[in-house]
């Protein structure tokens, strides 16, 4: 009963916000954020449970996102540390975490030494790591979806080996090993960006696999492509082309798929005032949608918000409204990690000379300040830390049981 009045409220509140010509950017109180965080956890779908989530438990955790206005953060790690942080803040805030790997990152997770012939370092460190997830996830509590960031034309060989190996998984877990992989063609044409898609989805949809896919260009630099001097009419999708995408990959039997839209987002952290966020867009386009399909849902699209590091909490807001299910934090953690490793050797700095000698006695080992386990758990500290307040602008501290 409780849910089915918290459904109505919902479509009530979205009935008011269609009426007023331009929709209004929310107001929202942490008091009142807190009380409704307690009765979104008793909602959480059954088939959500801790651990890595795929498929229909998959589906339901976003709807369930999309359902009670919040977002779900989702970090690039290019180590297990950053695993370990990630699942740390998601532990302590009670609220689900993506867990994702750019393909540098999965390169980077195999070892710069590695044969990358063909790619085959950028896969092994992806499919290395999210076996490593699984076998940790499970021990925080709370649902983990395992994730891999862009993947343009020319990185598909990458793409096609992590599917391999999800086939692989698959035939002897009935699972996937990922939740999700990205497929960013933003840069071709829109026709052959949804057509490659939609013969992505075919495959991936036969093993249960979500596909999120790219439009428009998310401005900025990010894993050595650099989209910093792009067109800027390219930085704004239409509804429309949304509308395309809707149409052909709805076709794909059990197909699940998100869409990056592009609304002025920017990958990076630059001084205010450089970057215009638009996330009107993302509101046209469900209204847009709705009526194209005359759908009885206020928002039939699943979108991601690429470029999240540094947007304002009231962008964000009003992003999630849009419905919003997924923020990247890159840039963000990025800095935390390494915040954290300044701060202790700032701390200890007179302790990290040599292994022998320090302001206490020049016979005394360094020992136990030098272990790597010592700067790596600040960094961790100050990454989980800095992801809970992403959990607390994406409205998601709370929603797990
Ligand atoms: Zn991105």
């Amino acid at each position: 009963m409780l849910r089915v009045l918290a459904t109505l409220a919902l479509a009530l509140a979205s009935a008011e916000g269609m009426r007023s010509s331009a929709f209004r950017r929310p107001v929202h109180s942490t008091a009142s954020s807190i009380h409704a965080s307690t009765a979104i956890a008793k909602s959480m779908p059954a088939t959500v449970k801790p651990g890595v989530v795929t498929g229909q438990a998959l589906l339901d955790l976003l709807e369930h996102a999309k359902a009670n206005k919040y977002a779900i953060p989702a970090v690039n790690v290019v180590s297990s540390s950053a695993v370990a942080a990630c699942l740390e803040a998601a532990k302590k805030n009670k609220s689900p975490v993506i867990i994702q790997f750019s393909r540098g990152g999965g390169q980077f997770l195999a070892g710069k030494a590695a044969d990358n012939k063909d790619d085959a370092a950028c896969i092994a460190g992806c499919v290395g790591t999210a076996l490593h997830v699984r076998q940790v996830a499970k021990l925080y509590g709370v649902p983990v979806i395992l994730h891999t960031d862009h993947c343009m034309k020319s990185w598909l060989p990458w793409f096609d080996g992590l599917l391999a190996a999800n086939e692989e998984y698959f035939a002897e877990h009935k699972e996937p090993l990922f939740s999700s992989h990205m497929l960013d063609l933003s840069e071709e044409p829109l026709e052959e960006n949804i057509a490659i898609c939609k013969k992505y989805l075919e495959r991936m949809a036969k093993i249960n696999l979500l596909l999120e896919m790219e439009l428009g260009v998310t401005g900025g630099e990010e894993d050595g492509v650099d989209n910093s001097d792009v067109d800027n009419s390219l930085l704004y999708t239409q509804p429309s082309e949304v509308y395309e995408v809707y149409k052909t990959l709805s076709q794909v039997p059990n197909g699940m798929f998100t869409v990056a839209a592009a609304f002025g987002n920017v990958h990076g952290v630059y001084a205010p005032g450089n970057v215009k966020l638009t996330p009107e867009i993302l509101h046209n386009s469900q209204k847009f949608i709705k009526e194209q399909i005359g759908s009885s849902s206020d928002k039939p699209v699943f979108f991601v918000f690429h470029g999240g590091s540094g947007s304002s909490r009231e962008d964000i807001q009003y992003a999630i409204e849009a419905g919003v299910i997924k923020m990247n934090i890159d840039t963000d953690t990025q800095w935390s990690y390494w915040d954290g490793i300044r701060s202790y050797e700032a701390e200890f700095h007179p302790y990290l000379q040599g292994q022998i000698g320090n302001p206490e006695s020049p016979i005394k080992p360094n020992k136990k300040y030098y272990d790597p386990r010592m700067p790596m758990r600040r960094a961790e500290e100050f990454t989980a830390k800095r992801l809970g307040e992403a959990m607390a602008d994406l409205n998601s501290v709370g929603v797990c049981p």
